[in-house]
């Protein structure tokens, strides 16, 4: 790491808490070194009282671009000067760009063109589609955002009536409106409506925390005619690598049933590549990191 470090190494940072987790910095470094460019990626434990000094340091610092988190990723957006369209739909960013590096900061969302990549890669194309997706939270939101802006032709979301139930109308309607898609939103409790919809999907994608601790002994599907072998079932959750779904899934035969690794890898790609303008080595990356991931 010193060997690569000079007086004109480029700095991306992560602004986010509690975030010395992350696995962000271990996975953009090791991008850089493989590639050989002269960048470095550094965590800082930023909250929303920090976040108005901490854009403004990216811009006197010259830091080229930045990973943002919660509890960050709406708060940051009076700060910013400029958004793409997919973050000015979701709401939420999770990667700065600051252009040339002179100050002007352009918010991004990577979350949903992750997902939809991390099907891609496994030969699975949304356009045209009818998919049924669960949750409607900051994965969700994104997700439901860029299946639309990638030309699925249906978004059927069912969400329990809690918190972000009233999320799931906001997103319904911009999609709506805002796009060539078309989005519906049922309540989770409505099982006949949710049985009735993923028959007539090509696609499931559980955006829940369902199957994630403390909830991994919850799966939103517990019926195995649900499952049929040409149903892609997608699970965000990346921990554990094989949710109570994934598992119930292949059981029951579904052909693909995908895990979040993917989504993650390709959410990082997606910011390397703003970031740098190179393509990360996602192969090299999943090797070193997720080698037990698949
Ligand atoms: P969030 O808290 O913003 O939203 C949670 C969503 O889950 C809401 O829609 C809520 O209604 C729903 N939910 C939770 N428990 C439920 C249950 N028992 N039954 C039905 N619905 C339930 O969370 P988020 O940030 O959107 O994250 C959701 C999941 O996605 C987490 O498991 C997270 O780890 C995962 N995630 C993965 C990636 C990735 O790159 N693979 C990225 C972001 C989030």
């Amino acid at each position: 790491m010193t060997e690569r470090l000079s007086g004109h190494t480029l700095l991306v940072s992560l602004i986010a808490t509690p975030i010395r987790h992350s696995l962000s910095p271990k996975m953009h470094n090791e991008a850089y070194a493989k590639l050989g460019l002269d960048y470095a990626y550094l965590a800082f434990e930023v909250g929303q009282e920090e976040l108005a000094d901490a854009v403004q340091g990216i811009r006197a610092l010259g830091i080229r671009g930045s990973n943002v988190s919660m509890p960050n990723k709406q708060a940051i957006i009076p700060y910013l000067d400029e958004l793409s369209p997919a973050a000015e739909l979701v709401g939420a960013v999770n990667t700065v760009v600051n252009k040339d590096g002179k100050g002007h900061l352009v918010g991004h969302v990577t979350d949903g063109t992750g997902a939809v990549r991390a099907l891609a890669e496994e030969g699975v194309d949304v356009k045209d589609q009818i998919i049924t997706l669960t949750g409607a939270g900051g994965a969700g939101t994104a997700i439901a955002i860029q299946l639309a802006l990638d030309g699925a032709k249906e978004i059927r979301i069912f969400n329990r009536q809690d918190d972000f139930y009233a999320n799931a109308e906001k997103t319904v309607e911009k999609i709506n409106t805002r796009t060539d898609s078309s989005a519906t939103l049922t309540d989770l409790a409505d099982q006949a409506a949710f049985k009735q919809s993923i028959a007539e999907s090509s696609i499931y994608i559980d955006a829940t925390s369902a199957g994630m601790k403390p909830q991994e002994d919850v799966s939103l599907i517990d019926d195995p005619a649900m499952i049929r072998p040409d149903l892609v079932v997608f699970d965000v959750v990346y921990s554990p690598l094989e949710t109570k779904l994934l598992k119930f899934a292949k059981e029951n035969g579904a052909k693909k049933a995908l895990n979040g690794i993917g989504m993650m890898l390709y959410q990082g790609a997606e910011a390397f590549k703003l970031h740098t303008g190179e393509d990360m080595p996602v192969e090299y990356i999943r090797d070193t990191f997720f080698s037990d991931a698949k």
